[in-house]
């Protein structure tokens, strides 16, 4: 109801006299009142307007008013427009009404008494806005749900088991191929439509939802114009007095999302063997260089142990019996030959950090510290460093690895300090599934974009003259920490000293 326009009432006599009447007995109403002064004129304006109510003489000449019903009832148009018919006194009414119990049908007898009359009007009068109100309404919601991308849909299954589908909205059709008419008119047209194969499954989830009154939820394939569809049904049951319970569900293609999904897990998939493969492959081949750095350093050392010892004897013999420049020459090659000892002994302690690692066992990280500091006393002592550390765990790790991380980073962290005499902490804290070490000096620093090379096999920033060293213990430091399933960092700026971060997962069962 728009509110503006009135409901009409048709009144129906064939006397003008009669017509008079009643429409000054119904002048208060709100309501628009069209006259007929036959039965016939009657059905006609009934199939032209709008009509709320009719007020119908049964006594007329030509078609009375049982007839003019009779055939209203019959037309599509008419068929639901309530009729109050107008009878003599003496009439047997209540009887000859019997057969228009369709519509809304209700008598008054003559002499009208108005009262009665204009409280039997506003009822029919309540009822036609009530109607016109759901009217309007239910037509918003079918303009509303025709306009979503999911299909809707109102289904009864009544307390006798039989069912039907009250309401089912256009994309609901459309989604799953279904001619709306077929549906409202034949529920399980809609089964033809599920994919064979899950059609099974459907109906039996259909019957067993309906059962129990639970909620309906179907993931599964329909065939709609020979194409397979992924539709998401989901449904709610509520329960009526009468027995009856009424589903409202939506239906939602997901298709689309279906097929990336698919495509994703493929590729996925794809990716993985890919990833799998690489990863053997750079295994095998990390194996080969390992096996190779290792016999190469190994068979390295025994002619550089003659080259380094003849030159030592070159030295002590000869030194100050040759001129000066073979001196210096002789000098050189003494240095070069320890310089590369000492540089296959990295080489070969790095290719070790896999080959020969001990098992891990439970160690006390606060008893490997100690002993680094021991070895380390005479540069403590020189340097005048001071190490403090936190409390430090049991871990399951190699001992000996252990070792070589601290006193690697111990050894830097007095190697490279700066003017004031070093300050070094030792940190530990325990996280989700690891324990977190550092070790912090108030050193020369390091810019930031070198410290991801630093940990590269021989990368150093300095040379020999300024820093001894083989640019080998972080790169070690890299591979320990990486063989316990932990990472190494650095935060550092330059001038402003290094601290070095590195995990150790917490294996199960380990205290700490
Ligand atoms: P080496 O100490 O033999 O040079 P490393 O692999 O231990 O080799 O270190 C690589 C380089 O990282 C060092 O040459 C140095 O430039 C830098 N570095 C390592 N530790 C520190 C530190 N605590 N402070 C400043 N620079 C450092």
């Amino acid at each position: 109801m728009d509110g503006t326009k009135q409901p009409n009432i048709l009144i129906v006599d064939d006397k003008p006299a009669n017509l008079k009447a009643l429409r000054a007995v119904l002048s208060a109403m709100d309501a628009h009142i069209i006259e007929a002064l036959s039965g016939n004129a009657a059905l006609g304006l009934m199939l032209e307007f709008d009509i709320a109510l009719v007020l119908l003489d049964v006594n007329m000449p030509g078609m009375d008013g049982f007839e003019v019903a009779r055939i209203a009832q019959t037309l599509e148009r008419t068929k639901e427009i309530p009729i109050l018919f107008i009878t003599a006194a003496y009439q047997d009414t209540a009887h000859q009404i019997e057969g228009y119990r369709s519509g809304a049908i209700d008598y008054i007898e003559k002499p009208l008494n108005g009262e009665v009359l204009r409280a039997k009007v506003s009822l029919f009068l309540r009822l036609y806005n009530s109607r016109a109100e759901s009217d309007r309404l239910r037509k918003e919601y079918e303009e509303l749900t025709a306009r979503i991308p999911v299909g809707t849909y109102t289904f009864r299954i009544r307390a006798n088991g039989s069912m039907a589908f009250e309401y089912v909205s256009e994309p609901f059709c459309r989604l799953l191929g279904l001619d709306r008419q077929a549906v409202l008119h034949d529920a399980a047209s809609a089964f033809n439509a599920v994919h064979p194969e899950e059609l099974e499954t459907f109906i039996r989830l259909n019957q067993e939802a309906g059962e129990k009154r639970q909620p309906f939820l179907w993931v599964g394939r329909f065939l709609v114009a020979d194409q397979i569809r992924w539709i998401h049904i989901e449904s709610l049951p509520r329960l009526e007095e009468s027995g009856d319970s009424v589903w409202n569900g939506v239906v939602i293609d997901i298709t689309e999302r279906k097929q990336m999904e698919d495509a994703l897990r493929r590729l996925n998939d794809e990716l993985e063997d890919r990833v799998q493969e690489r990863t053997t492959e750079l295994e095998r081949s990390n194996r080969d260089l390992q096996q190779f750095a290792y016999v190469a350093s190994h068979d390295l050392q025994e002619p550089l142990r003659q080259v380094s010892g003849f030159a030592q004897l070159l030295a002590r013999r000869y030194q100050g019996r040759l001129d000066e420049k073979a001196d210096k020459y002789i000098g050189y090659m003494v240095d070069g030959t320890r310089y590369m000892q000492e540089l296959i002994e990295a080489l070969l302690s790095f290719s070790r950090v896999h080959t020969s690692g001990n098992t891990l066992q439970a160690v006390d990280c606060e008893q490997v510290l100690a002993q680094v500091v021991r070895n380390m006393a005479k540069s403590i002592k020189s340097t005048n460093a001071v190490i403090t550390h936190d409390p430090l765990p049991v871990l399951q790790v190699d001992p000996f690895q252990m070792h070589q991380i601290l006193q690697n980073l111990l050894t830097n962290a007095i190697k490279f300090r700066a003017e004031a005499s070093p300050h070094i902490h030792v940190g530990a804290k325990q996280q989700r599934e690891e324990w977190l070490f550092s070790v912090q000096d108030n050193g020369i620093g390091i810019e930031p974009r070198h410290q991801e090379r630093i940990f590269t096999i021989f990368q150093r920033l300095h040379t020999r003259v300024q820093y001894p060293g083989t640019g080998i213990g972080l790169a070690i430091c890299k591979r320990i920490v990486e063989r316990h399933g932990g990472q190494i960092w650095v935060k550092s700026e330059a001038g402003q000293g290094s601290t070095f971060f590195f995990t150790i997962k917490h294996r199960p069962g380990q205290e700490s």
